[in-house]
């Protein structure tokens, strides 16, 4: 006996191809952002808005939900929240679709220079680890900024038309629909933030004294000296070598996409064909981050990375393989709609993956660290995983505060806003008369906005799960 196709059934077997296709566009736009791979993303994009705009479609979804139940209605629940942010002017969508496109290219075009000298994002970075010279790191950490100049008039018109879009469907503004459509509670997500700032604040002012007093005897001057590009990355949203375990001397010259692989292997996840089909080193034109995408929900999943030596690569590959194991794990029977789960658990997932870079089991068992050196630097291990977390807590208070303000009000002094979170959080002064969009250099604003609490939820995750399974930990 065949039975009838529910509504979900319907819509979702129109979706799954659309998706599918952005899914492939968006994929060659971030491997090479040329016009005519811009021109593609915008056009499928716009077919698949279109597709999730139509009226009657979302009419359809709304009076088949109230009578669901079962995984009928979760399905209905979440096109619901596919398609009521589209339930707005032609117009506007078109034009947040080409904004956030061409934003996007700029992105990856840029690069920073120092003394006129292109320099990508991992080159920055390894001036900021590495160097002694304070001018360079100067230089290098105001090469990570001028793509904010670039993009921020974009950025914020970007969060005047996802604001207009916002109201269009009964929403304060895109903050509120963004947490809304992503199934979280706004004041339950601000308690949280709340909490994790008095749990963090103190542990994170002592760790940080102890940190600039040693960058201060390493840089030659006083603590009250330190400058933002004293850290060791252009945000401080990680731990410098100073505060934590220097990870890569036993990293050198090693093959990282083969220990990421070795990783899996030993979990029992295999992860051969994902790398296979793969974009994982750097080059111009490419974006410079990473991320996991599942194309079809069917088997194609893939990564982009940008992997050069050191752990931060390390711990980025382990991380997105565990986006993309999760992914590879969903029921192939499962209704289309259904082989994806809520983005807090996949984050945590690959957290989990993420953080074995830093665990004494995998430097022994994968790495091949002597285990006697292992054993010396165990407490140094946990300390420095402490203080990752505290680092990264204060980091996302910044983001996630700093994207309230911007959709509370995009006209506002965003500039100055910025600075006054990363002093506020983070304990970093800006330089003396900094006037500059810098908030607009961190690519998230731009391109994966009200994400970011997405990564504390997700550590949270990590941290249960990991508590669960080795509870003596
Ligand atoms: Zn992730």
């Amino acid at each position: 006996m065949t039975s009838v196709p529910s509504v979900a059934d319907r819509i979702e077997s129109e979706l799954a191809p659309l998706r599918r296709s952005v899914s492939l566009a968006w994929w060659n736009l971030n491997g090479a952002a040329n016009e005519e791979n811009e021109r593609r993303r915008v056009e499928l994009e716009t077919a698949l808005s279109d597709f999730l705009a139509d009226g009657d479609r979302f009419e359809a979804v709304e009076a088949a939900r109230g009578g669901a139940e079962g995984l009928e209605r979760r399905r209905l629940d979440l096109l619901h929240d596919l398609f009521v942010a589209e339930q707005i002017p032609a117009e506007l969508r078109s034009r947040i679709i080409e904004l956030e496109a061409s934003t996007e290219v700029h992105f990856s075009q840029h690069r920073g220079a120092i003394d006129d000298r292109r320099v990508d994002d991992n080159e920055i970075k390894q001036i900021l680890r590495e160097s002694d010279d304070v001018e360079e790191r100067r230089a290098a950490w105001e090469a990570a900024k001028t793509v904010g100049v670039v993009v921020a008039d974009d950025v914020r018109e970007l969060a005047r038309l996802r604001n207009a879009a916002a109201h269009a469907v009964g929403y304060r503004d895109w903050f509120a629909l963004s947490v809304a459509t992503s199934e979280l509670d706004e004041e339950r997500l601000m308690a949280t933030l709340d909490e994790a700032d008095r749990a963090t604040a103190e542990p994170f002012a002592s760790w940080k004294a102890e940190l600039d007093t040693r960058l201060a005897a390493r840089f030659g001057c006083s603590s009250s000296d330190l400058a933002p590009w004293h850290y060791a990355d252009p945000f401080f949203q990680e731990v410098p070598v100073e505060g934590g375990v220097d990870l890569d001397p036993w990293l050198e010259g090693a093959d990282l996409i083969e220990l990421a692989r070795r990783t899996f292997d030993g979990i029992g996840l295999e992860t051969r064909a994902v790398l296979a089909r793969s974009d994982l080193f750097p080059r111009d034109g490419k974006c410079q981050h990473a991320f996991c995408i599942d194309v079809d929900r069917g088997g194609d999943v893939r990564v982009l990375a940008n992997v050069s030596p050191g752990v931060y690569w390390m711990d980025t590959m382990l991380h997105e393989l565990g986006h993309a194991t999760f992914d590879l794990g969903f029921d192939g029977s499962l209704p289309w709609l259904l082989r994806d789960c809520h983005l807090v658990l996949t984050e945590g997932i690959a957290i989990l993956m993420g953080r074995l870079a830093g665990e004494a089991e995998w430097l022994e068992g994968v790495l091949g660290v002597d285990r006697d050196e292992v054993v010396r630097i165990a407490a140094d291990l946990r300390a420095a995983r402490a203080a990752e977390l505290l680092v990264f807590t204060r980091w996302v208070l910044v983001m996630t505060n700093f994207e309230r303000s911007l959709y509370a009000d995009p006209e506002s002094d965003l500039d100055a806003r910025w600075w006054e979170l990363v002093e506020r959080y983070q304990l970093v002064a800006p330089p003396a008369g900094r006037s500059n969009p810098d908030w607009a250099a961190k690519i998230h604003i731009a391109c994966a906005p009200v994400y970011y609490h997405t990564y504390l939820y997700g550590q949270i995750v990590a941290s249960q799960i990991a508590a669960t399974i080795c509870p003596y930990k």
